[in-house]
């Protein structure tokens, strides 16, 4: 047994981890295993990946890639492969993945169980949707094939479901073409809420990648950069390779405090303003400015962070929205850093799959115990009467009643669960 952690660093409790690394003997090593639950990168903030007390089921070796057609784009690759591999041998060959979230440090099977969508959602929809097939390996012993067009049920049962229904052994991913690693990118300020919502809906059908910052220190009066980019047509040649800095401690304190918080949000605000204009910029440092600092998660200290990401339809959104802002300037418990995206049309491919029309917004709080349970409360009460729902990736702490109301096909997923399966996060929204 060894102390583990997700990216929220809430909290580090024993587990036994069973290091996966060969496709062939993953049935023997799966077999009659529970409650086990399997681990990609553990870049979920909260208890998805965890399972204390049990056994964790480690794919991080399991990272080969099986065949690539040149033709058609389709990959097949092991479960346990990077998003940042996938990319750095298929961008020079002229393909990409068609979905990557905020960081490229995630396990192909982690962004298949969460399902998990990029700044192009408006274009492309969730990664669940470029996903071909899936090997499914049970803790009964079965291996089992699904997909969009073989066992779609349990396909869907998959895709975002979180670990539950098996271990993905390994997946065939349709590829999108791209012209290389550079994107035409623009900044621009903005002063109020209707002006992101007019930029975002402005930008959709122009523009391959939209997202923006927005100060949450000001309350309804917020200000923010939208930031929007589309391949370049002339690619520049190579880009340089970023230079990789980390954070060496973790403070004894959240850097991000009362009175640190307005400072850091105006000055990323003033920086950022001044720098606007359109710029060719390497698709990584547009799309993953954090993936260069190593270990950024230490700067919240070591009682570590919540992150509180959620989507609001678009109806209801604008008014729960500044709900939201107001509550959080009041509680003085700010975020740096908060993102808001809109969520483009296409229905989600998972049962629990997140993404749905309307407005996401995502929040990281310093963890301070019953002062911000306190203010997700509160939070929670108005994402709830707008319809909306929170993000089991991000989640630690949400309720069992937010998450049956935000959630209404997860009683679907009981006839799907792998019984060996079992994680931190399934006994507190399931009760197993
Ligand atoms: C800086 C940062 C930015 C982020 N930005 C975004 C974003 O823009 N959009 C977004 O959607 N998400 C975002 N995320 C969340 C992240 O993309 C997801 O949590 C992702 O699932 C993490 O992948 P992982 O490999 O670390 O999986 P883990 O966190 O280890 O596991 C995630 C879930 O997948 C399951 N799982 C992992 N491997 C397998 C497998 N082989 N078979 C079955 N189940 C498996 C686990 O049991 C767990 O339930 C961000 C996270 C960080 C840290």
């Amino acid at each position: 047994m060894r102390p583990v952690s997700s990216w929220g660093r809430l909290s580090a409790e024993p587990h036994q981890v069973v290091d996966l690394s060969d496709i062939a003997a993953l049935v023997d090593q799966t077999r009659g295993m529970g409650p086990a639950i399997p681990l990609g990168m553990g870049r979920s903030y909260g208890d998805a990946c965890l399972n204390p007390g049990g056994s964790l089921l480690n794919t991080a070796r399991l990272d080969r890639f099986h065949s690539f057609d040149p033709e058609t784009g389709r990959l097949v690759c092991e479960a346990g492969v990077q998003l940042r591999d996938i990319q750095r041998f298929m961008l020079p060959r002229g393909w990409s993945l068609p979905v990557i979230p905020g960081t490229q440090i995630v396990s192909v099977g982690g962004a298949i169980a969460n399902d998990v969508h990029g700044k192009n959602h408006h274009r492309v929809g969730s990664f669940g949707h470029h996903v071909r097939n899936l090997k499914l390996v049970r803790t009964d012993g079965q291996a089992i094939d699904c997909g969009p067009g073989v066992n779609p049920d349990l396909f869907a049962a998959t895709v975002g479901g979180i670990g539950l229904t098996g271990l993905i052994a390994t997946a065939e991913l349709q590829l999108q073409p791209v012209a290389g690693p550079w994107l035409d990118t623009e900044i621009l300020p903005y002063r109020s809420l209707d002006e992101f919502l007019t930029l975002a809906d402005d930008s959709e059908s122009l523009w391959e990648h939209t997202v923006s910052w927005l100060d949450c220190t000001a309350g309804r009066r917020t200000r923010g950069i939208f930031l929007r980019a589309n391949p370049a047509v002339d690619q520049a040649g190579k880009p340089p390779v970023p230079s990789r800095r980390a954070v060496p401690v973790t403070p004894p304190l959240s850097l991000f405090n009362r009175l640190t918080l307005p400072v850091f949000n105006t000055l990323y605000y003033h920086l950022n303003a001044h720098r606007g204009g359109t710029k060719r910029r390497p698709f990584d440092t547009f799309l993953f400015p954090l993936d260069d600092v190593q270990d950024w998660n230490r700067l919240y200290g070591p009682r570590g962070f919540y992150q509180y990401q959620l989507v609001v339809p678009r109806d209801a959104g604008p008014a729960a929205l500044r709900d939201i802002l107001d509550i959080i300037a009041k509680s003085g418990q700010g975020s740096f850093l908060a993102v808001i995206k809109t969520f483009g049309e296409r229905a989600s491919p998972g049962l629990l799959s997140f993404p749905m029309p309307g407005i996401t917004l995502s929040l990281d709080f310093p963890n301070r115990g019953a002062r911000t349970e306190r203010l997700f409360v509160e939070l929670d009460a108005v994402v709830r009467a707008a319809g909306g729902r929170l993000y089991l990736a991000k989640d630690a702490r949400m309720p069992r009643d937010l998450f049956d109301a935000g959630y209404p096909k997860a009683p679907e997923l009981a006839r799907f669960r792998d019984p060996g399966m079992s994680s931190g996060m399934s006994r507190r929204l399931m009760g197993h």
